[in-house]
């Protein structure tokens, strides 16, 4: 079972309006051939990715995605970037304040949003109910979610890595719609320069997709991608790519700067 391989760049709370118009414009001049990439910027840069990548948000709401010319001589269509937010609020207007809604996020021409990243279960108290809702919301707007599931470094000492993805799996796996992304990330490795190994991403990785075959069947479990996310960067994307359940990265620190996260893409092409 062929999944196209797909490379997403987290940027956080980084980057300003010049750094992304200067991303944007080097990310179209490399070769994204072969790999779907997403960016995730901070929600005010969404405009001025959706503009970098060459289509304005109006005609992105029609068309539904960027494509860069890359693609053109490889018999693909193009090769698609798309960009997308790092969360979502479960309502989908409201009283709200300070928080942004599917509605939102369809209007800037996103067609993906993350879902669980481990640092908005630390930082903001995100329970697996929660993100759980905000998978629902994503699917009831036509985002696809990249659910975020990881053990800290704790749980994996004491032997709960599995317990803890199971749990969370399970726990949105009724609110997943069609098309989801896993990305298993270690909270371990996010931003620590701590990687896991082949061995440990390829041991989690499958286990998640086992959970999907016994959840969702045998075709979603074989056609799901599963990212891998925790300190991916040129010299470890390789060896961890070769993994047969790893179909992609999520990448944070190594996506703000446009030559390492095109190496990234470049090891997965
Ligand atoms: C992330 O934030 O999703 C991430 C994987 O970060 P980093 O690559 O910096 O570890």
């Amino acid at each position: 079972m062929s999944r196209k391989p797909l490379v997403a760049g987290n940027w956080k709370m980084n980057l300003l309006r010049a750094d992304a118009e200067n991303f944007c414009r080097r990310l179209g001049a490399g070769d994204i051939r072969g790999v779907e990439v997403v960016i995730f910027p901070p929600y005010p840069l969404l405009d001025t990715v959706a503009r970098g990548l060459g289509v304005s948000t109006a005609e992105t709401a029609e068309t539904g995605a960027t494509l860069f010319d890359a693609g053109a001589d490889s018999g693909e269509a193009g090769s698609v970037a798309a960009w997308g937010a790092q969360d979502l609020h479960p309502a989908d207007s409201g009283a709200h304040t300070g928080d942004v809604s599917g509605h939102h996020l369809v209007d800037a021409g996103c067609q993906w949003v993350l879902c669980g990243h481990s640092e908005r279960r630390q930082d903001h108290g995100e329970s697996d109910d929660l993100v759980a809702q905000k998978v629902a919301a994503a699917g009831r707007h036509g985002l696809t979610p990249v659910l975020c599931l990881g053990e800290t470094a704790d749980e994996r000492r004491y032997g709960k890595t599995f317990e803890v993805l199971d749990r969370q799996l399970a726990s949105a796996r009724a609110a997943l719609p069609e098309g989801f992304v896993l990305a298993y990330e270690p909270i371990w490795a996010i931003g620590t320069g701590d990687t896991a190994s082949p061995v440990q991403a390829q041991e989690a990785h499958a286990f998640l997709r086992q959970g999907l075959a016994d959840r969702f069947g045998p075709v979603i479990a074989d056609t799901t991608r599963i990212l891998y996310g925790g300190s991916a960067k040129p010299a470890n994307a390789g060896e961890l790519f070769a993994q047969p359940d790893l179909d992609g990265f999520l990448v944070g620190g190594a996506s703000l700067d446009p030559k390492p996260f095109l190496a990234i893409i470049g090891a997965c092409a």
